[in-house]
């Protein structure tokens, strides 16, 4: 629980920062008031002394500072060598034999006269020492270099081990540990101190020197831990007791030591049969787990092939045998570059390097030509997903799945050509109706042209029979002159078509406007029933989508029951759906098709006017905006027509989709 805790990088190290500030300002203030619980807290008249307790409260915030940060900040690097100094000059005062006046520089420690101490207000050597090494590796800490972290880990370490000896000295009532030959001693809370902050700092970079035991994530690293707290447990508690006896000679000398040997013997005998217990069944679960792992590599049926950081292959499945045309001894210990084409291997160990400094799962060969060559030399082009795979001992393995995309290849060329095939095709299509519904004009015109002069020539010698078959005629070629036009406009829809963002509620307005003598006259009620997107359309062309419907729904209202249209949008994930819903009279439902092909209708001309191509139309236009038309009725009630067009997020994506 705590040393998960303690893998919660930056937390511990805020807590420590954060626990020594206010421990060391609680002394500051002692000093000041003179609370000698507080500059004193063992029973052995060891105070924390004020430069002590100044030099603390600089570190911390030094080392808070490079917490937050975690970057190069001044004040931080200024903050830890005037430690250091302070620590260095202190040091030198114990070893000259010499008084810089730094001991008493800020407050008089009037208690050591008192008692008659060698150096008043003198932090302990062992003190000193450990404010110089904190000062400079709290220092360092603004370095990112491998070697510097990892020495600046190791000077942490040494604090704590001072300071670790000083405790246990305090635990066990031994002075000598907490002294060294030293005239002044390490304050308790001093060394509780040193250790707290050093293990802070050092937990900062939880990758380097020790701190890598603890804060690992390999078995060894989880057993290690244990196995070392419950070691350290045991060896506290039991030196403890060995002490107590022999204070109060519960047992003699001799006694005393062997039982200590012979009960530290058998736990340590239990704690290692219990780690390498754990270990064993670790190894056999991983040894499971790489069964199971070739199991499933050899079941996928995509080839694929597992290489080192070397690029040595490591394993491969049945399917990169068949594949490349290797047995499997043949590929596997060899280099990965013996399945690239000749002409590319020289380039592949330096992106095999790059990869595996930053190894990500990957996924090559999609939009761009990557080649494969078997065991006979032949190439092919193929897609790779690349997967990285961390092992037990913190290196990397990639996991390579390879697929054949020759046939898919194939594929595409086919559709290609068959898509610029298609456009050709429409292409003359397009000029053949343009032709021949313009060129189909001009006789239309001619048979007009001689009705009209025979009505105006022969007015007094035609009889009226033939007058009546003379109109009949004209009124056909009108009719075929306009189905010829229309055909011509159903031709030329979206020739010249232009995508633009477009409120379709401004444009359904316009079209109300332009339909407005129709709606009153025919006493049309139009509801919206939700608002209309804003987005991109092709404008005219949608436009004319809308008034074809409405134009529709009016026309093909009930006789003596006025239209009520009701038109809206839903939202869909990757298009809008618009409805135009009437009262009119309905579709059949086996007509719900035909309706949308060109020239089909369902009425007498005499009932309805019209020529069959508004659906027509809107059908074009619809799948012209990626999307499509279609109608739900019931005859005698009403019909709802309906149609998508995809959302853009702008022009280019439209273009793209209609490429083709
Ligand atoms: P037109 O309106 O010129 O006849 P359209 O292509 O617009 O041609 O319509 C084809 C046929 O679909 C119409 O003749 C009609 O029978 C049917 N239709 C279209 N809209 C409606 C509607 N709102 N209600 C009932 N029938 C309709």
């Amino acid at each position: 629980m705590i040393v998960k805790l303690l893998k919660i990088k930056p937390y511990p190290s805020l807590f420590a920062g954060y626990s020594v500030l206010l421990l060391s300002c609680a002394v500051i203030v002692a000093w000041f008031l003179d609370i000698e619980d507080i500059k004193n807290i063992s029973s052995h008249y060891i105070s924390m002394k004020f430069n002590t307790a100044l030099c603390f409260v600089l570190i911390s915030i030094s080392l808070l500072l490079r917490v937050k940060d975690y970057k190069p900040c001044i004040i931080a690097s200024v903050l830890a060598l005037f430690v250091a100094v302070i620590g260095l000059i202190s040091f030198s005062q114990e070893i000259f034999n010499y008084n810089s006046g730094i001991d008493e520089l800020f407050i008089k420690d009037v208690q050591a006269r008192f008692k008659n101490e060698a150096y008043p207000g003198r932090m302990s050597p062992l003190t000193a020492i450990s404010f110089f090494l904190m000062g400079t590796g709290v220092h360092t800490l603004r370095f990112k270099q491998k070697k510097i972290i990892n020495a600046t880990q190791y000077v942490f370490h040494f604090v704590t081990l001072l300071s670790f000896i000083a405790i246990v000295g305090y635990i066990f009532g031994v002075p000598k540990f907490y002294k060294f030959s030293f005239v002044t001693s390490m304050a308790l809370h001093t060394a509780v101190a040193f250790f707290v902050l050093s293990n802070g700092a050092s937990l900062l970079n939880p990758d380097a020197g020790f701190t890598a035991i603890f804060t690992g994530k390999g078995v060894g690293n989880r057993v290690g831990t244990q196995l070392f707290m419950q070691m350290f447990l045991f060896v506290v508690i039991f030196t403890y007791l060995r002490l107590q006896t022999h204070r109060y000679s519960y047992v003699n000398v001799e006694f005393g030591i062997v039982l200590m040997a012979i009960s530290f013997i058998i736990i340590s005998l239990f704690l290692i049969w219990k780690a390498s217990y754990t270990i064993n069944k670790s190894e056999v679960k991983q040894k499971i787990a790489e069964e199971h792992f070739k199991l499933v590599v050899e079941s996928v049926p995509n080839a694929l092939i597992v290489s080192d950081s070397t690029g040595e292959i490591t394993l491969v499945n049945v399917q990169a045998e068949k594949l490349f045309g290797y047995k499997r001894e043949d590929m596997v210990g060899k280099k990965i570059e013996m399945l690239i084409p000749q002409k590319f291997r020289s380039y592949h160990p330096n992106n095999r390097n790059s990869y595996h400094k930053a190894p990500v799962s990957r996924f090559f060969g999609a939009g761009r030509e990557l080649y494969a060559v078997r065991s006979d030399g032949s190439e092919f082009p193929v897609e790779i997903g690349l997967n990285p795979i961390s092992t037990t001992d913190g290196g990397n393995i990639v996991l390579a799945s390879i697929i054949d995309i020759t046939e898919r290849k194939k594929q595409e060329a086919l559709i290609e050509r068959q898509i610029i095939e298609l456009q050709v095709k429409n292409q003359e299509m397009e000029q053949f109706n343009y032709i021949a519904s313009h060129d189909l004009q001009e006789p239309l015109r001619t048979v007009s042209n001689y009705i009209q002069l025979l009505e105006e020539d022969y007015e007094d010698e035609l009889n009226d029979d033939i007058k009546f078959h003379l109109k009949t005629m004209d009124s056909a070629v009108s009719r075929m002159s306009m189905l010829v036009r229309s055909l011509l406009d159903f031709g030329r829809l979206g020739r010249n078509k232009k995508l633009k963002v477009t409120d379709c509620n401004i444009l359904l307005e316009d079209v109300t406007n332009d339909l407005n003598n129709l709606i009153q006259t025919t006493g049309t009620e139009i509801i919206t029933d939700t608002a209309l997107p804003k987005t991109y359309v092709y404008q005219t062309e949608f436009r004319q989508l809308l008034q074809n419907l409405i134009n529709n729904a009016i026309k093909f209202r009930k006789k003596d029951v006025p239209s009520k249209i009701i038109i809206g949008c839903n939202t869909k994930t990757r298009h809008f759906e618009f409805y135009v819903k009437d009262n009119g009279i309905g579709i059949e439902e086996k007509y719900s098709h035909r309706i949308f092909q060109i020239f089909q209708r369902l009425n007498k001309q005499e009932e309805y006017e019209g020529h069959g191509i508004g659906l027509a139309n809107c059908r074009k236009i619809s799948e012209m905006h990626g999307g499509r038309i279609w109608v739900e009725s019931i005859p005698g009630v009403g019909s709802t027509f309906k149609f998508t067009i995809l959302k853009l997020e702008n022009e280019n994506t439209f273009k793209l989709h209609n490429a083709g």
